[in-house]
């Protein structure tokens, strides 16, 4: 019997609403975006619509363990709290630590958060919004008194220029950006500036790209601050009722001015762009009212993150550009429920609902209201401090909830080695297999998606609720009760009595009015006493919902009234400061990282979702043409990159989209799909002094080429293990999988060597060819007329297209000039290759879309959708067919 339940994608901040119909007995559900969600309004990218595909039970966490051995819940919570409370007692409340994720529902990241620094009474609980949009936090709390996202996704629609300030939102905010996408398309006068050193995909609707010197972010948006000043483009009313600090945020973007130098002629050079490009967009800003500037990762991941946020903010309140509709300063957070974390105080310098510690009246408060005498008088440690505390064996016990820092924390290889040291570690995480879970001692298996039950909160303060589409898998509890049982058994009973996430929800609403009186920007206090039916049944909503505002409320700030003690928001003086650590003859580039289109940060789910692995399914690292030439590096060559902290191998991709001195690499990869594509390993842990947030996109590099001795691909239908070589990548397809290889020596016995890895079935038949004299080997393994796997070595890397290889896997039987074409890896004559997968909502390819541009002689994007479906779902896509067009 099918049912039908609104929920919410589990991936990015954009918090897009879903329709599950699912049909609990086969555990098979269909996705389709919810068209009355007021995020997506049923759009839906090619991660949120592959949803369904990544909900299979293998590699599943479902039974807890203890040191490796299966264990009962009991006994698993029973040793949680046992370590916990030893270390307590012999070491004290900081050698304790959480570290959370902004995939926690609310209620979880809650519970986690109150029994940390409400019980245990140490600060000590951060999480992976730390490395997301910590500075974003810090910037509006010093411009605003809170932590507030002024406006709304309905501003994208209403605005006249909307600038993109280092956000790929097209592959990281897809559905946003296809709202961007469609506006402009409706009202072309809109006008669009991305500014970002690299030229991506956003830029596709862009009529300026400003490919700025990485990190020269504070320089563009403090001269444009000079700039508004010296042509009086200002709103002096606005600045004169509302604001305060102007005039020294105005002196400190001016007075870096050479005499002899015109301001715009020395922001050009300092941002390495033309001076025409800087006044284009000067002259666009001050010349249009309602201007939208989004900021994503490039901004926040910066050792001058804060001062970024608030360079652009200082724009804003110049002109009086905030809380009306069509304009202001927006923050896309990168997570599902990163606000929900910020909204329940789970950054370390946070203590609950928008209350920090920096006076005892507001931790007093929260103290009475929890009934706690032991609560947290003092911040804990951010992410990067606390991996080195745990390194340096300060903190000897942590918890880790849905977070895989062994991949994703600067300086990874360090981090590795604080688990190992560590003497307690235990993750809860819904998945088995992770390069983090690795080094647990104990492992708790959370509910994944599908199974969850609560509410989370997208960039626009909208709380919607995630619920559950199928019963939980093996023995998977939810996370805010795996916390509560280990609260209880540590002595906290009372205080953690919860027996439904309702009550936790209620619990939160009523923290978020206590003696608030309107002191507070989140206030949710209309829900303290909300029913388990309307709780059920709540729709998207946006905060505030108090007894002022009980059906939300779009825009904050519209009276020109902020959080400060003043109650005026502040304009804060910004001198530019280089990252924190300069490119040198070492280590002469600098590394950029992001997000791919179709994976989602260490792809522990998007990767079972064989489609969402077609469009970039390797560590790849782009190189601008000149620098390409300088290292000797050729397309597709596979490349070292090295820097002081750690070293990757990846394929490159030579493209000058990419700046010279510039290297990208996406962050996705680990140890359980490559051998050496942690990105992690590489990145500098410099952080920005206010936020703490890690430099994640500056970290100076070396490149050389890595010359294997050996090249090679294998295709099989089943699973393999493939360790041996120095690099592997391991893929899976819709009916196979694809391992990449390269070795530094060559096997005595290719065919030896080949066998003892395939799995060999006694009716295997196998067709082989070998020139020892060139170091080719390649064969075919078929079982009856059916392909069971494929494998190719050759001494270089120009081996055949895998596309039409791993076309046969899905043929239960393969035609005889297929078999006879097997080993040269070629389709036979007329038949087609559909090449790499542009479009992964309708698995069209690179080649088919190219072949029907020029067949059919067609001229647009909606032409191709027309000729062949790609690009008419998600639209993710379109700038790839837009280029091959
Ligand atoms: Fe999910 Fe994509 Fe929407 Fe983000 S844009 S919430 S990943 S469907």
């Amino acid at each position: 019997m099918n049912k039908t339940i609104l929920t919410t994608c589990p991936y990015c901040g954009v918090g897009c609403g879903i329709t599950a119909t699912a049909d609990e007995q086969t555990r098979h559900v269909n996705i389709a975006g919810d068209k009355a969600h007021p995020a997506n309004f049923g759009r839906l990218c090619s991660k949120g619509s592959a949803l369904a595909e990544t909900l299979e039970l293998k590699g599943r966490l479902l039974q807890p363990h203890i040191l490796g051995q299966p264990a009962s819940w009991e006994q698993a919570l029973d040793w949680v709290a046992d370590a916990f409370a030893n270390v307590i007692r012999q070491h004290g409340a900081d050698a304790v630590a959480i570290y959370g994720s902004g995939q926690l529902l609310t209620e979880d990241y809650y519970v986690a958060n109150k029994l940390m620094k409400g019980f245990i009474g140490s600060g000590n609980m951060d999480t992976n919004s730390r490395l997301c949009m910590s500075s974003s936090v810090a910037g509006h709390k010093r411009a605003f008194g809170s932590d507030t996202v002024p406006g709304c996704y309905a501003d994208f629609e209403l605005a006249n220029m909307i600038v993109l300030i280092g956000s790929n939102a097209a592959w990281c905010h897809p559905v946003s950006f296809q709202r961007i996408r469609a506006a402009k398309e409706a009202r072309p006068e809109l006008k669009v500036v991305v500014i970002d050193p690299r030229r991506t995909t956003t830029c596709d609707i862009a009529d300026l790209h400003l490919p700025l010197a990485a990190g020269s972010d504070t320089a563009l948006f403090n001269g444009l601050l000079g700039f508004l000043t010296s042509q009086q483009a200002l709103n002096q009313d606005y600045i004169d009722q509302h604001t305060e600090g102007f005039t020294e945020a105005v002196g400190c973007a001016m007075h870096t001015a050479k005499p002899s130098v015109s301001a715009i002629e020395q922001v050009a050079g300092q941002c390495h762009l033309s001076q025409e490009d800087v006044l284009r967009f000067y002259q666009w800003f001050a010349s249009t009212e309602k201007v939208m500037s989004l900021y994503s990762q490039g901004v926040n991941q910066s050792t001058s993150g804060t001062d970024k946020v608030n360079a652009i903010i200082n724009c804003h309140l110049a002109t009086g550009r905030i809380g009306k509709p069509g304009m202001g300063p927006f923050s896309l957070t990168g997570q599902p429920n990163a606000m929900g974390g910020r909204e329940v105080g789970g950054l370390s310098h946070q203590l609950a609902a928008h209350i920090d510690f920096s006076n005892e009246e507001d931790i007093n408060r929260v103290a009475r209201f929890w009934g706690s005498a032991r609560i947290a008088k003092t911040p804990g440690l951010a992410a990067v401090d606390l991996f080195d505390a745990i390194y340096d064996g300060k903190v000897k016990a942590v918890w880790i909830m849905g977070t895989n820092p062994v991949v994703s924390l600067p300086n990874a290889d360090k981090v590795k080695q604080a688990l190992q040291r560590c003497p307690f570690v235990v993750v809860s995480d819904c998945i088995a297999d992770t390069d983090t879970t690795a080094l647990a001692q104990v492992l708790l298996p959370a509910q994944g998606w599908s199974e969850k039950d609560g509410t989370v909160t997208n960039s626009e303060r909208c709380i919607s609720r995630q619920r559950r589409v199928f019963s939980p898998a093996g023995n998977a509890k939810p996370d805010w009760w795996i916390i509560t049982q280990v609260a209880q058994r540590m002595g906290f009973d009372q205080a953690f009595l919860y027996q439904h996430p309702v009550e936790i929800f209620r619990e939160h609403a009523a923290l978020s009015g206590f003696e608030n009186n309107g002191r507070r920007d989140f206030d949710i206090s209309a829900f303290a006493d909300i029913s388990a039916t309307d709780y059920d049944q709540l729709l998207p909503i946006q905060w505030p919902v108090n007894h002022i505002y009980p059906q939300g409320k779009a825009r904050f700030f519209e009276d020109g009234k902020f959080f400060t003690p003043s109650g005026k928001a502040q304009f804060i003086a910004i001198t530019v400061r280089p990252p924190a650590n300069a490119p040198d003859a070492e280590y002469p580039l600098i590394l950029n990282t992001g997000r791919l289109r179709d994976q989602w940060h260490t792809m522990t789910r998007t990767a079972i979702a064989a489609k969402l692995n077609q469009h970039k399914p390797e560590p790849f690292v782009e190189v601008h043409p000149i620098d390409a030439k300088n290292y000797h590096l050729a397309q597709n060559d596979l490349a070292v990159i090295k820097s002081r902290w750690g070293m990757i191998i990846a394929r490159v991709q030579v493209t000058d989209n990419q700046k010279s001195g510039n290297l990208f690499v996406p962050m996705h990869w680990t140890e359980q799909y490559a051998s050496n594509g942690r990105m992690g390993a590489l990145v500098n842990p410099a952080v920005d002094p206010v936020s703490k947030q890690p430099e994640s996109k500056h970290t100076p590099v070396h490149i050389s080429a890595y010359q294997p001795a050996w090249y090679g691909f294998i295709l099989s239908r089943r699973e393999l293990d493939i360790s041996a070589p120095e690099y592997w990548v391991k893929i899976k397809g819709e009916q196979f999988y694809r391992y990449e290889l390269a070795g530094e020596n060559q096997p005595e016995d290719w065919q030896d060597w080949v066998r003892t890895r395939l799995a060999v079935d006694t009716q295997t038949q196998w067709q082989e060819y070998q020139d020892k004299s060139l170091g080719n080997y390649r064969c075919t393994q078929l079982i009856g007329n059916r392909l069971e796997s494929v494998v190719f070595i050759a001494e270089h890397k120009n081996l055949p297209e895998r596309s039409w290889l791993t076309s046969l896997f899905a043929k239960d039987e393969l035609e005889a000039q297929e078999r006879r074409a097997l080993l040269t890896g070629m389709p036979p004559l007329g038949v087609a290759d559909v090449g790499t997968i542009v479009c992964a909502c309708f698995n069209v390819g690179e080649k088919t879309i190219s072949n029907a541009i020029t067949e059919k002689g067609l001229k647009t994007h909606q032409e191709v959708g027309q000729c062949l479906k790609a690009g008419t779902n998600c639209g993710s896509c379109v700038p790839e067919i837009k280029a091959l067009l």
